[in-house]
């Protein structure tokens, strides 16, 4: 291993105090997407006082920054997501009790996401600085990546433009290099106006907006059959009238539509939009379609993903202590084995079945999973990846069978097990970002491998020119 990256790797643990207060801190707040307010700030006045300079309020979204620290090529991103999730709060215990009666928690980890970009980009900026590195090297805090905003404006609004490759990393089961690509997606709100009457004494003078937003989601299960396997449409009724003696004349439904390709999730959205207007017909109303968001499908990148698991195994990955595993062993008693069995059966990790009695997987993966083509959730990061090398990688801070955005990732990512999850990602972190500051050749494979990715794919942002980050939709 190189001394710069001896030297980054040690900076963390030297610094774990300045990193383990970080993440709690973040995971206390548990501020939701665009309201990450105090979390930005944070980051962003620690990278400033470590000799970043720092864009603050960047895409229209208040607590979007870019910290830059360097100048020249290569430019090197980190990505650090900052946002919790609402009702997942529950304390740092093994057992269920929320701090707050539905208040927000990081049951997806981002208070860890944070941190390793944070300590990442701090460790590679000292090494940088006592051996005389040159290149540039970016922290981009992104907002809202649970309703897919941050990132995918940052793009459209040029932050990450001249970025030579960028690495994310995001808490999960396993310390691995996942290269499994998620879905596309299109977020969207319709809202449906007809006519109020009194529904028992004149119905026939109404229209009812809720009869519209039922028969566009009749028509939509009915599309289900018809569309590739992989797509996920979901939706709820954010608002279907008052009382049932009114004819309610606005109901209001929120659509996500996935797939696993970009052009499929526009196939799919235009018939879906259609279908709206065949609501209309059916209904008597009319509509207005108010579009929040789009991503891509994932794109991995294998020589990164390569570069990272070299890193996770020179480093060597976290142990625990009897009172970590006791942790974990008891907050696994929440989770029926069933469940844990049957998700393991559906990971693609090698040897899954391995860890049917493992609470915390110490091991460390070869990069895995390219089989699996979307399906499932979806990220902003990869509206990042379209345009440039982008890797994310997973170190374990959740216990194995936990399911996805639960209160029990709330609770260890708040523990001890979590800050060690944060420590050893910021290592492996800064150790890449070194590799990729000194190793033109690793830089040149990943933008071969981007490029044949991209091959016949062109990016196009999905948001419209003007569209704004959805800030008014903040309660
Ligand atoms: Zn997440």
């Amino acid at each position: 291993m190189s001394t710069a990256k001896e030297m980054a790797i040690g900076w963390v643990s030297e610094q774990a105090e300045l990193l383990r207060r970080v993440h709690l801190q973040v995971w206390d707040w548990a501020e939701v997407g665009l309201k990450e307010l105090k979390t930005g700030k944070l980051l962003a006045d620690i990278l400033e006082e470590h000799g970043f300079s720092v864009e603050r309020g960047v895409a229209g979204m208040p607590s979007a920054f870019v910290a830059t620290y360097g100048s020249g090529a290569p430019v090197i991103g980190m990505m650090a997501e900052l946002d919790a999730l609402p009702g997942l709060s529950q304390e740092a215990l093994p057992y269920r009790q929320p701090r707050e009666e539905n208040g927000a928690g990081h049951g997806c980890g981002h208070c860890g996401y944070a941190t390793a970009a944070l300590g990442g980009a701090l460790a590679a900026r000292a090494a940088m600085e006592q051996f005389g590195l040159p290149g540039t090297i970016k922290c981009f805090g992104c907002p809202a990546e649970e309703t897919l905003v941050g990132k995918v404006f940052m793009v459209r609004d040029g932050v990450f433009g001249g970025v030579d490759a960028c690495l994310g990393h995001h808490p999960g089961q396993a310390n691995s290099a996942m290269m499994g690509s998620g879905n596309a997606m299109n977020s969207v709100k319709f809202e449906f106006y007809g006519k109020a009457s009194h529904a028992g004494g004149s119905p026939e003078q109404g229209i009812s907006a809720l009869d519209a937003v039922e028969l566009m989601n009749v028509g939509v299960n009915y599309m289900r059959e018809h569309v590739v396997q992989e797509t996920r449409m979901h939706y709820v009724i954010e608002d279907g009238g008052h009382e049932p003696n009114v004819v309610p004349a606005y109901a209001r439904s929120w659509y996500y539509v996935r797939a696993p390709t970009r052009d499929l999730v526009d196939k799919y959205y235009e018939w879906v939009l259609r279908i709206a207007e065949g609501a209309d017909l059916m209904a008597g109303t009319t509509h207005k379609v108010r579009f929040l968001t789009g991503v891509h499908n994932g794109l991995p990148n294998r020589p990164l993903a390569e570069a990272i698991v070299a890193n996770m195994r020179a480093i060597g990955a976290p142990s625990y202590t009897d009172d970590e595993l006791a942790f974990a062993a008891e907050l696994a008693t929440s989770i029926p084995r069933e469940q844990k069995l049957t998700g393991l059966r559906r990971s693609l990790l090698p040897d899954a079945m391995a860890l049917a009695d493992v609470d915390i997987d110490t091991r460390i993966y070869d990069p895995y999973g390219e089989e699996r083509k979307g399906g499932g959730g979806s990220s902003d990061v990869a509206d990042v990846a379209w345009n440039t090398p982008t890797m994310q990688f997973s170190t374990a801070a959740f216990i194995v069978g936990a399911p996805g955005h639960s209160w029990q990732n709330t609770a260890s990512s708040g523990s001890s097990i979590g800050v060690k999850s944060s420590l050893f990602a910021s290592q492996v972190m800064a150790a890449t970002v070194l590799d990729l500051l000194t190793e033109p050749e690793l830089l040149a494979a990943a933008r071969q491998d981007w490029q044949a990715r991209m091959q016949g794919l062109t990016y196009k942002c999905p948001l419209p020119p003007d569209l704004e980050p959805p800030l008014d939709q903040l309660d």
